[in-house]
């Protein structure tokens, strides 16, 4: 080995690429392609031409509403969706030459163990809580509805069709239960609002560490900093589902 090679070698970084965990519910788009998976595939073969230690790893997400809805469409069960659409993620990533070292997923014993572990050692260091927050409600399907399964009138610009997180008409972002006869869309009913009680995340209780953090970031843009907005919002923190 020469001198510049070793050299080489000793400063090399490690390098962690942690792409987006695509709903293993339906093929991937071009969009997906495009904004997540082909940049961070550049992102990595630059690190690893360069001779830093590089980890590019991302999985399907087995797991949630549009899985167990899709499932419901198509009349089979959840698992069949998912391993369909996992095996058309594989087959897509190595059409694309996309390359991941590891490409898994959320039903693995190694995810659940690791999604455990960290939720016992939050709840141990009282870093959860429990409280309650209404949702709406499908009685005609026995579920809470996640806000994009739900459509209704904008109550700003009276679109009747504006989804449960935001108007596309006029932009807004809005919350379910502000909607003017909010339809469910998995059955068409109208949903209730009802109280549901889920574990949040002291996001918090983090403030101070995660902005010192991010500020440290100096090659990130400013959008992507963006610690104004983790300012104004230090008091909110996050639903674990
Ligand atoms: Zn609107």
């Amino acid at each position: 080995m020469t001198l510049s090679t070793e050299n080489q070698k000793m400063s090399a970084k490690y390098v962690l690429v942690a792409a987006a965990w695509p709903y293993a519910n339906g093929d991937l788009h071009l969009g997906q392609i495009a904004g997540c998976y082909l940049p961070a595939d550049i992102y990595a073969r630059y690190h690893r031409m360069k001779g830093n230690h590089t980890l590019m790893v991302s999985g399907s997400d087995s797991h949630g509403t549009p899985v167990t809805v899709r499932a419901e469409q198509e009349g089979v069960e959840p698992t069949d969706i998912f391993k369909k659409y996992h095996e058309s993620f594989l087959d897509t990533f190595q059409r694309f030459g996309i390359s991941f070292d590891l490409f898994t997923h959320t039903d693995t014993d190694n995810h659940a163990d690791v999604t455990h572990d960290i939720f016992l050692k939050l709840l141990e260091n009282d870093y959860l809580y429990e409280a309650e927050q209404t949702l709406l409600y499908d009685a005609s399907t026995e579920r809470f509805l996640p806000d994009r399964y739900v459509e209704g009138e904008c109550p700003h610009c009276n679109f009747d069709r504006a989804r449960g997180d935001q108007c596309d008409n006029c932009g807004r972002t809005l919350d379910a239960l502000e909607l003017i006869n909010p339809r469910s869309k998995l059955s068409n009913s109208e949903p209730e609002p009802r109280k549901t009680s889920h574990h949040f995340l002291r996001l918090s209780a983090f403030n101070e560490q995660l902005t010192k953090w991010i500020e440290s970031k100096e090659q990130w843009r400013p959008a992507v900093r963006n610690t104004g907005s983790l300012h104004r919002q230090q008091t909110i923190n996050v639903a674990t589902t």
